[in-house]
Protein backbone atom coordinates (compact mmCIF):
# COMPACT_ATOMS: atom_id res chain seq x y z
CA UNK A 1 0.00 0.00 0.00
CA UNK A 2 1.45 3.67 -1.27
CA UNK A 3 0.34 7.10 -2.06
CA UNK A 4 -0.57 5.72 -5.59
CA UNK A 5 -3.16 2.94 -4.04
CA UNK A 6 -4.66 6.05 -2.60
CA UNK A 7 -7.19 8.15 -4.52
CA UNK A 8 -4.74 11.44 -4.63
CA UNK A 9 -5.36 13.77 -6.49
CA UNK A 10 -3.09 13.56 -10.21
CA UNK A 11 -1.59 15.98 -10.40
CA UNK A 12 -0.03 15.23 -6.81
CA UNK A 13 1.02 11.91 -7.90
CA UNK A 14 4.57 10.73 -8.15
CA UNK A 15 5.50 14.15 -6.38
CA UNK A 16 8.04 14.43 -3.55
CA UNK A 17 7.51 16.37 -0.31
CA UNK A 18 9.86 19.30 0.49
CA UNK A 19 12.66 17.88 2.64
CA UNK A 20 15.92 19.29 3.38
CA UNK A 21 17.69 16.39 5.76
CA UNK A 22 17.57 16.66 9.46
CA UNK A 23 20.62 14.74 10.85
CA UNK A 24 21.88 14.40 14.04
CA UNK A 25 25.41 15.78 12.84
CA UNK A 26 27.57 18.57 14.73
CA UNK A 27 27.51 21.43 12.67
CA UNK A 28 24.19 21.66 10.86
CA UNK A 29 24.52 24.15 8.09
CA UNK A 30 21.99 23.31 5.34
CA UNK A 31 18.62 24.64 6.46
CA UNK A 32 19.81 28.76 7.18
CA UNK A 33 18.62 28.66 10.68
CA UNK A 34 20.14 31.10 13.12
CA UNK A 35 23.08 28.91 14.87
CA UNK A 36 22.58 30.93 18.38
CA UNK A 37 20.39 29.48 20.55
CA UNK A 38 17.97 31.98 22.92
CA UNK A 39 19.62 34.04 25.75
CA UNK A 40 18.47 33.40 28.73
CA UNK A 41 16.89 36.46 29.34
CA UNK A 42 14.55 35.84 26.04
CA UNK A 43 13.82 32.54 26.95
CA UNK A 44 12.79 34.04 31.01
CA UNK A 45 10.26 36.62 28.94
CA UNK A 46 9.08 33.95 26.46
CA UNK A 47 8.14 31.81 29.12
CA UNK A 48 6.42 34.07 30.90
CA UNK A 49 4.52 35.33 28.24
CA UNK A 50 3.36 31.63 27.81
CA UNK A 51 2.82 31.09 30.66
CA UNK A 52 0.37 33.45 31.31
CA UNK A 53 -2.07 32.30 28.11
CA UNK A 54 -2.25 28.68 30.14
CA UNK A 55 -4.75 29.37 32.18
CA UNK A 56 -7.36 30.28 28.91
CA UNK A 57 -5.97 27.57 26.69
CA UNK A 58 -10.04 26.67 27.17
CA UNK A 59 -10.73 29.83 24.61
CA UNK A 60 -9.63 30.16 21.10
CA UNK A 61 -7.18 32.23 20.75
CA UNK A 62 -7.44 36.26 18.96
CA UNK A 63 -8.69 34.92 15.23
CA UNK A 64 -7.38 37.89 14.01
CA UNK A 65 -3.59 38.01 15.71
CA UNK A 66 -4.46 42.11 16.72
CA UNK A 67 -1.81 42.94 19.39
CA UNK A 68 1.08 40.80 17.65
CA UNK A 69 0.22 42.29 13.80
CA UNK A 70 0.78 45.63 16.24
CA UNK A 71 3.98 44.61 17.45
CA UNK A 72 5.07 43.86 13.98
CA UNK A 73 4.02 46.79 12.44
CA UNK A 74 6.12 48.84 14.61
CA UNK A 75 9.21 47.00 13.84
CA UNK A 76 8.71 47.22 10.99
CA UNK A 77 8.72 51.32 10.58
CA UNK A 78 7.88 52.71 7.09
CA UNK A 79 4.61 54.14 8.77
CA UNK A 80 2.92 50.50 8.44
CA UNK A 81 -0.04 49.98 10.79
CA UNK A 82 -1.53 46.92 12.24
CA UNK A 83 -4.12 46.84 9.14
CA UNK A 84 -0.97 46.48 6.95
CA UNK A 85 0.43 43.40 8.61
CA UNK A 86 -0.66 40.00 8.74
CA UNK A 87 1.29 36.67 10.16
CA UNK A 88 0.94 33.03 9.91
CA UNK A 89 2.73 29.77 10.94
CA UNK A 90 6.05 30.70 9.14
CA UNK A 91 6.06 32.37 6.37
CA UNK A 92 5.32 29.17 4.09
CA UNK A 93 1.83 29.83 5.58
CA UNK A 94 1.20 33.51 4.32
CA UNK A 95 2.65 33.02 0.75
CA UNK A 96 0.78 29.54 1.13
CA UNK A 97 -2.52 31.50 1.53
CA UNK A 98 -1.64 34.35 -1.04
CA UNK A 99 -1.59 31.91 -3.67
CA UNK A 100 -5.03 30.63 -2.42
CA UNK A 101 -6.02 33.88 -2.27
CA UNK A 102 -4.72 35.43 -5.64
CA UNK A 103 -3.59 32.46 -7.51
CA UNK A 104 -5.11 28.75 -7.71
CA UNK A 105 -6.98 26.71 -10.02
CA UNK A 106 -6.98 28.28 -13.45
CA UNK A 107 -4.37 30.79 -12.17
CA UNK A 108 -0.71 30.79 -12.79
CA UNK A 109 2.38 31.97 -10.71
CA UNK A 110 5.88 32.79 -12.16
CA UNK A 111 9.06 32.74 -9.94
CA UNK A 112 12.24 33.37 -11.62
CA UNK A 113 14.79 30.30 -10.68
CA UNK A 114 17.45 28.97 -9.00
CA UNK A 115 15.11 30.44 -5.83
CA UNK A 116 13.07 29.43 -2.95
CA UNK A 117 11.83 25.57 -3.92
CA UNK A 118 8.99 26.14 -1.67
CA UNK A 119 7.07 28.78 -4.24
CA UNK A 120 6.70 25.87 -7.18
CA UNK A 121 5.89 23.36 -3.99
CA UNK A 122 3.08 26.29 -2.91
CA UNK A 123 1.85 26.64 -6.37
CA UNK A 124 1.19 22.94 -6.65
CA UNK A 125 -1.02 22.38 -3.32
CA UNK A 126 -3.03 25.15 -4.30
CA UNK A 127 -3.76 24.19 -7.49
CA UNK A 128 -1.42 26.73 -9.32
CA UNK A 129 -0.03 26.53 -12.40
CA UNK A 130 3.59 27.45 -11.91
CA UNK A 131 5.95 28.96 -14.59
CA UNK A 132 9.46 28.48 -13.59
CA UNK A 133 11.27 31.71 -15.11
CA UNK A 134 15.23 31.62 -15.67
CA UNK A 135 17.41 34.23 -13.74
CA UNK A 136 20.71 35.08 -15.83
CA UNK A 137 23.25 32.33 -16.63
CA UNK A 138 25.23 34.38 -13.57
CA UNK A 139 22.11 34.65 -11.27
CA UNK A 140 21.35 37.83 -11.63
CA UNK A 141 17.60 39.14 -13.11
CA UNK A 142 17.68 42.90 -14.88
CA UNK A 143 15.07 44.61 -14.95
CA UNK A 144 14.64 44.18 -18.87
CA UNK A 145 14.47 40.29 -18.57
CA UNK A 146 12.51 39.89 -15.69
CA UNK A 147 9.92 42.44 -17.58
CA UNK A 148 10.21 40.45 -21.08
CA UNK A 149 9.72 36.74 -19.44
CA UNK A 150 5.95 39.21 -17.45
CA UNK A 151 5.14 39.87 -20.73
CA UNK A 152 5.31 36.61 -22.23
CA UNK A 153 3.52 34.59 -19.59
CA UNK A 154 1.34 36.92 -17.94
CA UNK A 155 1.16 35.41 -14.52
CA UNK A 156 -1.82 36.23 -11.91
CA UNK A 157 0.98 36.64 -9.06
CA UNK A 158 4.85 36.90 -9.75
CA UNK A 159 7.22 35.63 -6.25
CA UNK A 160 10.18 37.84 -6.19
CA UNK A 161 13.05 36.84 -3.36
CA UNK A 162 15.43 39.13 -2.40
CA UNK A 163 17.67 38.20 -1.18
CA UNK A 164 17.30 35.47 -3.24
CA UNK A 165 17.84 31.71 -1.83
CA UNK A 166 19.89 29.83 -2.81
CA UNK A 167 21.95 32.21 -4.80
CA UNK A 168 21.79 35.18 -1.49
CA UNK A 169 22.13 38.26 -3.60
CA UNK A 170 19.42 40.75 -3.21
CA UNK A 171 17.55 42.27 -6.12
CA UNK A 172 18.47 45.21 -8.24
CA UNK A 173 15.62 47.37 -6.44
CA UNK A 174 14.90 48.46 -10.30
CA UNK A 175 13.50 45.04 -11.01
CA UNK A 176 11.34 45.01 -8.29
CA UNK A 177 9.50 48.35 -9.64
CA UNK A 178 9.94 47.25 -13.39
CA UNK A 179 7.99 44.14 -12.17
CA UNK A 180 5.92 46.34 -10.72
CA UNK A 181 4.92 48.63 -13.19
CA UNK A 182 4.32 45.46 -16.01
CA UNK A 183 2.39 42.72 -13.51
CA UNK A 184 -0.68 42.58 -14.00
CA UNK A 185 -1.28 40.35 -11.21
CA UNK A 186 0.45 40.16 -7.44
CA UNK A 187 3.78 41.26 -6.90
CA UNK A 188 4.77 38.96 -3.79
CA UNK A 189 8.53 39.96 -2.47
CA UNK A 190 10.05 37.30 -0.34
CA UNK A 191 12.37 39.00 2.29
CA UNK A 192 12.54 35.72 4.86
CA UNK A 193 16.31 37.45 4.86
CA UNK A 194 16.28 40.88 4.66
CA UNK A 195 17.94 41.58 7.90
CA UNK A 196 20.64 40.81 6.84
CA UNK A 197 21.50 42.57 3.98
CA UNK A 198 24.47 44.35 3.37
CA UNK A 199 24.98 47.94 3.40
CA UNK A 200 22.65 50.07 1.47
CA UNK A 201 20.70 47.32 0.16
CA UNK A 202 16.84 48.85 0.23
CA UNK A 203 13.74 47.02 1.19
CA UNK A 204 10.84 46.85 -0.81
CA UNK A 205 8.83 47.51 2.52
CA UNK A 206 9.06 51.60 1.24
CA UNK A 207 6.97 50.84 -1.63
CA UNK A 208 4.12 49.41 -0.13
CA UNK A 209 2.36 52.75 0.15
CA UNK A 210 1.84 53.64 -3.46
CA UNK A 211 1.25 49.92 -4.55
CA UNK A 212 -1.58 48.16 -3.70
CA UNK A 213 -0.93 44.38 -5.52
CA UNK A 214 2.68 44.61 -3.72
CA UNK A 215 3.32 42.17 -0.82
CA UNK A 216 6.84 41.61 1.53
CA UNK A 217 6.73 38.71 2.92
CA UNK A 218 8.93 37.93 6.18
CA UNK A 219 9.93 36.03 8.80
CA UNK A 220 11.19 35.02 12.46
CA UNK A 221 13.02 32.32 11.44
CA UNK A 222 16.12 33.55 10.23
CA UNK A 223 17.51 37.14 11.68
CA UNK A 224 14.92 36.24 14.99
CA UNK A 225 16.49 32.74 15.63
CA UNK A 226 13.16 31.84 16.22
CA UNK A 227 12.57 28.71 13.61
CA UNK A 228 10.91 26.60 15.87
CA UNK A 229 8.23 29.18 17.15
CA UNK A 230 6.96 29.33 13.23
CA UNK A 231 6.01 33.13 12.88
CA UNK A 232 5.66 34.14 9.40
CA UNK A 233 4.38 37.75 8.40
CA UNK A 234 3.67 39.83 5.42
CA UNK A 235 3.40 43.49 5.04
CA UNK A 236 0.85 45.01 2.26
CA UNK A 237 -2.11 47.44 1.38
CA UNK A 238 -4.93 46.42 4.16
CA UNK A 239 -7.54 44.96 1.67
CA UNK A 240 -4.91 42.03 0.69
CA UNK A 241 -4.51 41.91 4.38
CA UNK A 242 -8.73 41.36 3.55
CA UNK A 243 -8.32 39.09 0.98
CA UNK A 244 -6.28 36.73 2.65
CA UNK A 245 -8.42 36.37 5.86
CA UNK A 246 -11.20 34.52 3.06
CA UNK A 247 -8.85 31.35 3.11
CA UNK A 248 -7.06 31.57 6.45
CA UNK A 249 -8.22 28.38 8.95
CA UNK A 250 -9.99 30.36 11.88
CA UNK A 251 -7.91 30.92 14.74
CA UNK A 252 -4.91 29.40 12.59
CA UNK A 253 -2.06 31.18 15.24
CA UNK A 254 -2.26 29.71 18.69
CA UNK A 255 -2.78 31.88 21.79
CA UNK A 256 0.93 30.34 22.54
CA UNK A 257 2.23 30.96 19.26
CA UNK A 258 0.89 34.47 19.79
CA UNK A 259 2.35 35.33 22.98
CA UNK A 260 5.79 33.83 22.79
CA UNK A 261 5.90 35.72 19.13
CA UNK A 262 5.17 38.83 20.84
CA UNK A 263 7.55 38.25 23.86
CA UNK A 264 10.49 37.79 21.19
CA UNK A 265 9.66 40.98 19.05
CA UNK A 266 9.72 42.96 22.24
CA UNK A 267 13.06 41.31 22.74
CA UNK A 268 14.21 42.07 19.19
CA UNK A 269 17.13 44.42 20.29
CA UNK A 270 19.11 41.70 21.94
CA UNK A 271 17.77 38.68 19.30
CA UNK A 272 18.75 40.63 16.57
CA UNK A 273 22.10 41.58 17.95
CA UNK A 274 23.51 38.59 16.60
CA UNK A 275 22.97 39.31 12.92
CA UNK A 276 26.06 41.46 12.95
CA UNK A 277 28.30 38.35 14.03
CA UNK A 278 26.49 36.11 10.96
CA UNK A 279 27.31 38.50 8.85
CA UNK A 280 30.58 38.83 9.69
CA UNK A 281 31.05 34.65 9.28
CA UNK A 282 28.83 35.13 5.93
CA UNK A 283 31.89 37.84 4.69
CA UNK A 284 34.28 35.80 6.17
CA UNK A 285 33.11 32.49 4.09
CA UNK A 286 32.73 34.47 0.76
CA UNK A 287 36.30 36.38 1.22
CA UNK A 288 38.00 32.72 2.08
CA UNK A 289 36.28 31.07 -0.36
CA UNK A 290 37.34 32.95 -3.05
CA UNK A 291 41.14 33.28 -1.72
CA UNK A 292 40.76 29.66 -2.61
CA UNK A 293 39.79 30.36 -5.56
CA UNK A 294 36.15 29.21 -5.54
CA UNK A 295 33.54 31.10 -7.36
CA UNK A 296 30.97 32.40 -4.85
CA UNK A 297 27.93 34.41 -5.14
CA UNK A 298 27.62 37.81 -3.44
CA UNK A 299 25.63 37.49 -0.28
CA UNK A 300 23.04 39.71 1.36
CA UNK A 301 21.58 36.61 3.25
CA UNK A 302 22.49 34.65 6.01
CA UNK A 303 24.27 31.99 3.58
CA UNK A 304 26.68 31.74 0.52
CA UNK A 305 26.37 29.85 -2.83
CA UNK A 306 29.80 28.42 -3.90
CA UNK A 307 30.92 26.43 -7.03
CA UNK A 308 32.78 22.75 -5.34
CA UNK A 309 35.52 23.34 -7.60
CA UNK A 310 38.28 26.17 -7.29
CA UNK A 311 38.70 27.06 -10.80
CA UNK A 312 36.63 27.40 -14.14
CA UNK A 313 36.12 23.46 -14.11
CA UNK A 314 32.73 21.77 -12.69
CA UNK A 315 32.90 19.29 -9.96
CA UNK A 316 29.97 16.53 -9.12
CA UNK A 317 28.59 18.76 -6.10
CA UNK A 318 26.76 15.76 -4.74
CA UNK A 319 30.39 13.98 -3.87
CA UNK A 320 31.39 17.20 -2.43
CA UNK A 321 28.17 17.23 -0.07
CA UNK A 322 28.66 13.57 1.37
CA UNK A 323 32.40 14.03 1.64
CA UNK A 324 31.48 17.03 3.69
CA UNK A 325 29.11 15.07 5.73
CA UNK A 326 31.46 12.26 6.39
CA UNK A 327 33.41 15.10 7.70
CA UNK A 328 30.60 16.05 10.50
CA UNK A 329 29.60 19.27 8.38
CA UNK A 330 25.70 18.68 6.84
CA UNK A 331 25.03 21.67 4.13
CA UNK A 332 22.74 21.92 1.48
CA UNK A 333 22.69 20.43 -2.22
CA UNK A 334 19.56 22.76 -3.55
CA UNK A 335 20.41 20.35 -7.44
CA UNK A 336 22.07 23.31 -9.20
CA UNK A 337 24.59 21.09 -10.78
CA UNK A 338 28.14 22.43 -9.57
CA UNK A 339 26.82 24.21 -6.87
CA UNK A 340 26.40 23.57 -2.79
CA UNK A 341 24.76 26.28 -0.22
CA UNK A 342 26.12 26.46 3.28
CA UNK A 343 24.63 28.67 6.20
CA UNK A 344 26.86 30.90 8.35
CA UNK A 345 26.58 30.55 11.60
CA UNK A 346 28.97 30.61 14.45
CA UNK A 347 32.83 31.51 14.33
CA UNK A 348 33.63 27.68 14.89
CA UNK A 349 30.98 26.53 12.61
CA UNK A 350 32.78 28.39 10.07
CA UNK A 351 36.21 26.86 11.08
CA UNK A 352 34.58 23.36 10.91
CA UNK A 353 33.41 24.05 7.30
CA UNK A 354 36.15 25.47 5.66
CA UNK A 355 38.57 23.41 7.39
CA UNK A 356 36.40 20.23 6.16
CA UNK A 357 36.39 21.87 2.84
N1 LIG B 1 11.32 32.23 2.13
C1 LIG B 1 12.58 31.89 1.93
C2 LIG B 1 13.33 32.54 0.83
C3 LIG B 1 13.19 30.92 2.74
O1 LIG B 1 14.46 30.57 2.50
C4 LIG B 1 12.46 30.34 3.78
C5 LIG B 1 13.06 29.33 4.73
N2 LIG B 1 13.93 28.44 4.21
C6 LIG B 1 11.13 30.71 3.94
C7 LIG B 1 10.60 31.68 3.11
C8 LIG B 1 10.20 30.09 4.92
O2 LIG B 1 10.49 30.32 6.19
P1 LIG B 1 9.45 30.16 7.37
O3 LIG B 1 8.27 29.36 6.88
O4 LIG B 1 10.22 29.45 8.41
O5 LIG B 1 9.07 31.55 7.72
Amino acid sequence: MNIDDLPIRDDLRGKSPYGAPQLDVAVRLNTNENSYSLPDEVTDAIGKAVQAELRDLNRYPDRDAIALRTDLADYLGHGLTTANVWAANGSNEVQQQLLQAFAGPGRSALGFGPSYSMHPLLAQGTGTRWIGALRDPDFGLSPSAAREQLERHDPDLVFLCSPNNPTGTALDPEVITEVLAHARGMVVVDEAYAEFAREGTPSALGLIAGHPRLVVSRTMSKAFGFAGGRLGYFAAHPAVVDAVQLVRLPYHLSSLTQAAARAAVAQRDVLLATVEAIKEQRDRIVVTLRERGYRVADSDANFVLFAVSPGEASGDQKVVWQRLLDRGVLIRDVGLPGWLRVTAGTPAETDAFLEAL
